[in-house]
């Protein structure tokens, strides 16, 4: 058995894996614990049916120990100690991690020295791979970090326009996330195009809450439009992505709100909540900018052409044959109306898609465009969980 987690500062999202058959992992629950010091409320999900508790979690430690005490309860597995590895998703691991890890002592610090990169995640993960630690001492620990992936972007993808020094003394430069569902992807990619990995080149649309796209040039990360933090680049739920920089000043002086209010802004009442005003979520600005609403259309329009702008950039950049354009996570897997507008204002490629492949139902990948199309289009759907389980088996 394998657990992978997810943890935040409140909250331990997690799936267990049954691995006797290694080639294909079969996830038996799903579950997440959150108001974690809040209150409690534990919610396991085991063959379609619900189990959801209400009890008291003080800490991550008292969140791991119900989890494990359900588990047993629920008949998942007889003891704890069935299950053999643990894979956590860890945000940021700097520039020193490359890879998935073992959890050591040392590679603890390095998320703790990590986590003035990313205060909002960083601090969860380490709380939850101690209690883990602490609940499961004989448990193989493994990270998988969204940042290690892009560790192969060249400095001329990396570095920013800003006094050399802010590299140097504060390690500001683009470090990119959502990792995990780019390997997954860039993995099960040798499987779609029958290539190896080393020979592919793609552009992957992850857009899911949080978005980004990476160009993947000879199986690795060449860019990505996330930067230092996870709010560069595109427009997304509730963050803006780019924007002009000097915004933060002037908004600060003419509205009295300082740097973190204004930030705290640009992260969580922006992108397309901010911009609709109707929601943050896609299904909703869909549903409203087909009733017509202008703010609701303006949000879908800005979204789309600040995704297909950085498609046709990375195309340049890569500037080789593509093997494909790939769009995953929850609105790149289902809505086909964001990748039909996208591919449509992708005009300098040539791409051509087919509407009833790009509204066809499919289970694990799909090409979408036409065969005049100059590249193939596809939806993949990722699996950032299967991706950490098979790294926790790997060390196992
Ligand atoms: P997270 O980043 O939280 O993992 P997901 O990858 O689950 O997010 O993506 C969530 C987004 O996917 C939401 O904006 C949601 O509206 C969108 N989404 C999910 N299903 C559909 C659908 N059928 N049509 C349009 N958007 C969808």
């Amino acid at each position: 058995m394998i657990l992978v987690v997810n943890a935040g500062s409140s909250s331990i999202k997690f799936k267990l894996f049954n691995t006797s058959d290694s080639k294909n992992p079969v996830a038996l629950v799903d579950g997440l614990a959150e108001r974690i010091s809040v209150d409690g409320r534990l919610t396991i999900e085991v063959d379609g049916e619900k189990h959801v508790f209400e009890d008291k979690m003080n800490d991550h430690l008292d969140a791991v120990k119900l989890i494990l005490a359900k588990f047993t309860d629920l008949k998942v597995i007889e003891k704890p100690e069935d299950i053999k590895g643990i894979g956590f998703r860890i945000v940021h691991g700097g520039d020193k991690i490359v890879e998935t890890v073992e959890l050591t002592q040392e590679i603890k610090k390095t998320i703790e020295d990590n986590i003035r990169l990313a205060p909002l995640h960083n601090p969860g993960a380490l709380t939850s791979i101690n209690a883990f630690q602490e609940s499961l001492p004989n448990a193989k620990l493994v990270g998988c970090f969204d940042t290690s992936y892009h560790q192969t972007m060249p400095e001329i993808s990396y570095m920013y326009n800003v006094p050399y020094e802010w590299y140097t003394d504060l390690k500001v430069r683009k470090y990119g996330f959502h990792g995990i569902s780019y390997e997954y992807i860039a993995f099960k990619a040798q499987e779609i195009f029958n290539k190896k990995q080393d020979d592919l080149n793609l552009i992957v649309c992850h857009l899911g809450n949080g978005a980004s796209i990476c160009a993947i040039k000879n199986g690795k990360s060449y860019n990505t439009t996330m930067g230092l933090t996870p709010l560069a680049g595109l427009m997304m739920g509730t963050r803006s992505g780019d924007i002009d920089p000097s915004i933060i000043q002037y908004v600060a002086k003419e509205t009295q709100k300082d740097v973190f209010q204004i930030t705290d802004i640009l992260n969580k009442e922006s992108g397309l909540h901010g911009v609709s005003k109707v929601s943050s979520d896609m299904r909703d600005v869909i549903a409203e900018a087909q009733n017509n609403n202008p703010k609701a259309k303006l949000a879908l329009d800005l979204y789309t052409q600040t995704v297909a702008d950085f498609v046709v950039k990375f195309a340049n950049q890569i500037n080789d044959k593509i093997d494909g354009i790939i769009f995953t996570a929850g609105i790149g897997e289902n809505a086909s109306l964001v990748r039909e507008k996208v591919i449509n204002k992708c005009g300098l490629l040539g791409l051509e898609i087919d509407s009833t492949l790009n509204d066809q139902k499919y289970s694990d990948y799909l090409a979408i465009s036409s065969s005049n199309s100059k590249i193939q289009v596809l939806k993949v759907r990722t699996n950032e969980e299967l991706m950490i389980c098979n790294e926790t088996l790997r060390f196992l």
